[in-house]
């Protein structure tokens, strides 16, 4: 039963993740009315649920991706003092990352949502499509004052899980060939550690406090490597080390399941580091993330699948949005290895095509972000968040061209999509090649 307030708008973006930001600016920056829904209380995805959370894969060939990415970056890095920095990440074959305070980065999020003239409904859940044809006329939301639709032009799916995208009929696989999906991570911040001592090792994994730990039965076994990185300010350490396995990620009763786990293994971890590692004597924890992030669910199916063999042939593709490279970043789907293999040669980079963003048939649809159109070893590397967010300005900025020409999404031109993003500052695309590749 609807309560009468329908909401009418030219593009609506459910979800609102680094894909769902990007998505939304870009399609209201291009003047037409754009509303964004999100489940939670505040813009970020796997942002909010992992506070802190690096933008990794941002310098594909040592130079930045470009676009909104870049101008959320720089607002924070100009800021006296600065909120954001790029730093070498510790792990093989990662580029260099923008770190950055959370909760500055969340505060200016929001900021340019309301500079470019989004309507943003935080607390607000899209349930279902309805379809008129290969059209989606609408979508029903549900907020606590009960559901409600939302009238659009166009939608873009940008939550992850893409429910509604599903719903529509797009095809999608979950997870890989066989179903498996990457491990969910609850993270934490250590405040008040000391750095020097705490990171006097080399070993970005502390893989022998790890043994030490499981050993005597204060670690899940699972914690056979303990990846922690310096945090944005001085004595805070990120920890990214709590990963548990065979959690699907659509279904709200298991990530539930999940988090309650993973508080409990970070509870351990946290009281582990205080006692048995150097530099954590005088630590806390703070920043539990209030959910577990999900790394992996639906795959959507777009015009184009990207694979694991374009990416290992660095090919750029006409329609190509955003540059990456990425190595393969595989997060425990069957066993309890986690790889980062480089996905290409070293100093070179791929392109995500714009069809990937794209279904087949929807006329009014498309996706970005974890849930776009590739197969298992490429989703491992197209999933950063900066991808994620210029994979939403794409899609933003496609809208409004669908729009203004009256054509299905299927139709939009890619050189002149490009040329656009260009325009915005997106590099590596079309004829502009990062570092002479
Ligand atoms: C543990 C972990 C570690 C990672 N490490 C890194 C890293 O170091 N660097 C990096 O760059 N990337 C990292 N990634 C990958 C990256 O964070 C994600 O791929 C990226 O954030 C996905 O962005 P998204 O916008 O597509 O989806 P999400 O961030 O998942 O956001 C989806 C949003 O949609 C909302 N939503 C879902 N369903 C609905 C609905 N029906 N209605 C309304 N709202 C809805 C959700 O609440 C959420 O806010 C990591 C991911 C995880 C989980």
């Amino acid at each position: 039963m609807m309560d009468g307030h329908d909401i009418s708008t030219d593009i609506l973006v459910i979800g609102g993740g680094t894909a769902g930001f990007g998505a939304a600016i870009a399609a209201a920056r291009q003047g037409f009315a754009t509303c964004l829904i999100e489940a939670g209380q505040t813009p970020g995805g796997v942002m909010a649920f992992c506070p802190g959370m690096p933008w990794g894969a941002a310098y594909p060939t040592g130079t930045l991706i470009g676009g909104l990415m870049e101008e959320l970056a720089g607002r924070l890095m100009a800021m006296t003092p600065p909120a954001a920095e790029a730093r070498p990440c510790t792990l093989e074959n990662f580029g260099p990352e923008i770190i950055y305070d959370p909760e500055i980065a969340t505060l200016t999020m929001v900021e340019m949502l309301e500079e470019a003239g989004v309507r943003f409904l935080p607390g607000t859940t899209a349930l279902a499509p309805v379809m008129e044809g290969q059209r989606i006329a609408a979508v029903e939301i549900a907020d606590r004052r009960g559901l409600r639709r939302v009238r659009s032009k166009i939608m873009i799916d940008c939550s992850g899980d893409g429910d509604i995208a599903a719903k529509a009929g797009v095809p999608f696989a979950l997870g890989d060939a066989t179903g498996a999906m990457m491990g969910v991570s609850l993270t934490f911040f250590m405040q008040g550690a000391d750095w020097d001592r705490v990171f006097a090792g080399n070993d970005p994994y502390f893989t022998g406090f790890a043994e030490q730990g499981v050993a005597e039965g204060r670690l899940h076994p699972d914690l056979a490597k303990l990846y922690m990185m310096k945090g944005f300010h001085r004595g805070s350490v990120f920890c990214n080390s709590v990963v548990i396995r065979g959690v699907d990620g659509t279904d709200p009763a298991d990530v539930a399941r999940a988090t309650q786990e993973g508080r409990r293994r970070c509870h351990a971890l946290a009281r582990f580091l205080v006692d048995a590692v150097p530099g954590f004597e005088q630590a806390r924890m703070t920043h539990l993330g209030p959910t577990v992030g999900v790394r992996e669910t639906r795959k959507l199916e777009g015009m184009y699948r990207v694979t694991g063999a374009d990416l290992a042939a660095a090919r750029k593709f006409p329609d190509g949005i955003v540059a990456c490279d990425n190595p393969i970043d595989d997060v425990m789907r069957t066993d309890n290895s986690m790889t980062h293999d480089a996905a290409l040669g070293a100093g070179d980079y791929y392109t995500i095509p714009f069809r990937a963003l794209v279904p087949q048939t929807v006329e009014n649809l498309m996706f970005a972000g974890r849930i776009v159109s590739a197969d298992a070893v490429a989703f491992a590397s197209v999933r950063g968040m900066p991808q994620c967010m210029a994979m939403g300005q794409a899609t933003g900025t496609a809208a409004a061209m669908a729009i203004r020409d009256a054509i299905p999404v299927q139709q939009v031109d890619h050189a002149a999509l490009v040329a656009e993003l260009q325009r915005q500052g997106l590099r590596g695309l079309g004829d502009d090649r990062l570092g002479g590749k």
